[in-house]
């Protein structure tokens, strides 16, 4: 359910979780006022972490190519689901244990910092870890795969589906997971999101009393940032539309909603509803006969929180999501927007 926070986000929350792709920047440009709006937050005294499931650049990369894009970012600021993958191997083995690496630079960096021996696949180990590598062998990852099947320990960085590329969407090291489990019949340890271990890194490595957690995609940062128990922030820059919004199952909704993360710096009101019909700033949003509208004026958040509160009452209702065909939100600026 949504909620309301009288102060702008960024003072009611001491750090906010940043996911980095569909938030801060996409591909290699950022979000237009990514930079301004961050800039403020944090002068408020806002923390900021930069979190992300790609396992295989180093946070030195990632932290350089945010300051290139005029967030400013120190290494210790960054922490990916390889370093989170390093945790859990190391929390449970220790010190100086052997792990058969099949993965990038990133998680080499990352075993290294824990003091975990990478080693090659036909050699002594006591864990073995995948991350996206585009350098890994197929002979490999087969001698990894009878070695998991065989019963050594296997920790993943992450399950994405999806990685983008300058040549397009292309398969995320989560096909190689899928591949990996329906050989070996073996579910990894999973580090990044939505698993725990990612946020509870953050945490450990930034600190911050009262995370937020802020991210584009329902299905890995809201609902991993809800399961960590944090609240959360969803921005419309990125993969959600309103279609995946009034889709979310009660696990994927998040705490709020703003159009970007402008969000960070202002106060949130939840939609109330009356008579089956959800207001909020102005704007009114019912679902009648399967059908989405939305009527009234206000500011273009307060038209998402709406729409979204009317969709899920539906969705729980009926078990299946109301159609927002033609369902237009207002155009940015405008002040107004169709029904
Ligand atoms: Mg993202």
């Amino acid at each position: 359910m949504l909620l309301t926070c009288a102060d702008p986000l960024g003072r009611a929350y001491d750090l906010a979780m940043l996911d980095l792709d569909g938030v801060v920047y996409v591909g290699p440009d950022a979000v237009p006022g990514a930079a301004e709006h961050l800039a403020a937050a944090r002068e408020a005294g806002l923390r900021v972490a930069f979190i992300t499931n790609n396992a295989s650049r180093p946070p030195s990369r990632v932290a350089a190519h945010l300051t290139d894009l005029d967030v400013p970012a120190e290494v210790a600021d960054v922490v990916t689901s390889a370093q989170a993958a390093a945790s859990v191997l190391a929390d449970r083995l220790g010190a100086g244990a052997r792990v058969v690496l099949l993965g990038g630079e990133g998680l080499e960096v990352a075993l290294a910092e824990r003091d975990l021996v990478a080693v090659r696949v036909d050699a002594d180990a006591d864990a073995l870890v995948t991350g996206y590598g585009p350098q890994v062998l197929w002979g490999d990852i087969m001698r990894g795969a009878v070695r998991i099947r065989d019963g050594l320990w296997w920790v993943a960085s992450n399950t994405d589906a999806s990685i983008p590329t300058p040549y397009g969407v292309a398969p995320g090291h989560g096909v190689l997971v899928d591949t990996l489990r329906r050989f070996t019949g073996v579910e990894p340890v999973v580090a990044g999101k939505p698993a725990r271990p990612l946020l509870d890194e953050t945490v450990r490595r930034v600190g911050g009393e009262r995370p937020l957690m802020v991210g584009d995609r329902l299905d890995t940062d809201i609902e991993g940032g809800r399961a960590a128990g944090f609240d959360t922030l969803l921005v419309l820059t990125g993969v959600t539309g309103l279609p995946e919004l009034v889709s979310a199952a009660e696990a994927e909704r998040p705490s709020y909603i703003g159009l970007d993360l402008r969000a960070l710096r202002e106060p949130h009101l939840a939609p109330e509803e009356s008579d089956g019909a959800w207001t909020c700033e102005g704007w009114t949003a019912r679902s009648t006969e399967g059908r989405l509208s939305v009527e009234g004026r206000g500011p273009e958040a307060a038209w998402w929180r709406a729409a979204a509160a009317a969709g899920w009452a539906w969705l729980d209702a009926e078990g299946e999501p109301v159609d927002v065909d033609g369902v237009t939100p207002p155009v940015p600026g405008s002040g107004g927007g169709a029904g």
